[in-house]
């Protein structure tokens, strides 16, 4: 199937989209790698299940971020950032919780890896599990195909799918769903204490609340620094258009 492609490589961030496309995948399996980008913050139960799969498939490699050390440097990943309190705002009081944009977090610990995978072994075909519908996707990737500058095609099988397909085929394979869909997840868990996305984990959260409580107190301190900055930095702006 992908003899005219060099390395073909699927990207999986162990999410029911990209499980859904490795099982699609299953009678090609032994021409594909499996890559999945390890933030060096996932969760021990994404690790076990990584180490599942990797049992499973013929060629699979994990590719490491280095998330703690990236936060202590840079400051907690958010989605809404407070100018005041970020590494990059020089001339202010440092304070003791920084913040950064959830972009340059995922940057350099989740895509980075997989670039630097890209630039070293230069597959031509790398395959993901996004899909149209979804809200959080690279737009540049949107269809089934699309092709980089640097000669990269992309492949999106599932790309027409929606949710309910993507459940329903998963029922249909008998494949339990990933760690943290049965806490609420909606997407892949690849931070255990990632501080933005907070639309998106609200349900895990509220798990890690109930099951793991000091966990939870860790998040929810900067959580709570984060809405004290905003309602302070934002002020002015809602004052000034009357919100
Ligand atoms: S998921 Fe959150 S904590 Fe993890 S790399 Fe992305 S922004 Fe950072």
């Amino acid at each position: 199937m992908f003899e005219k492609f060099k390395s073909p490589t699927l990207f999986f961030s162990g999410g029911r989209d990209s499980l859904a496309t490795l099982l699609f995948l299953r009678p090609y399996w032994h021409e594909i790698t499996v890559a999945w980008s390890n933030s060096g913050a996932s969760p021990q139960s994404m690790v076990d299940y990584m180490a599942s799969i990797a049992a499973r498939v013929p060629n699979f490699v994990e590719l490491r971020g280095n998330q703690p050390a990236w936060i202590r440097a840079n400051g907690w990943p958010v989605d809404v950032v407070p100018v005041e309190s970020t590494a990059a705002n020089h001339g202010a009081v440092v304070r003791t919780i920084q913040f950064a944009p959830r972009t340059s977090c995922c940057g350099a610990n989740m895509w980075e890896p997989l670039q630097r995978y890209i630039q070293t072994n230069r597959p031509t075909l790398v395959i993901t599990g996004q899909r149209l519908d979804e809200v959080l996707r690279n737009r540049q990737r949107d269809g089934e195909f699309t092709k980089s500058t640097d000669g990269v095609t992309y492949w999106n099988p599932i790309n027409a799918w929606d949710e309910t397909q993507v459940m329903a085929y998963l029922r249909e394979q008998g494949e339990p769903l990933p760690p943290g869909y049965a806490d609420g997840a909606t997407k892949s868990v690849d931070c255990w204490n990632c501080t933005a996305y907070v639309e998106h984990n609200a349900e895990r959260y509220a798990s890690m609340q109930r099951n793991e409580p000091e966990k939870w107190e860790q998040i929810h301190s900067v959580l709570r620094e984060l809405g004290e900055r905003l309602r302070i930095e934002s002020k002015p702006l809602f004052d000034l258009i009357g919100a």
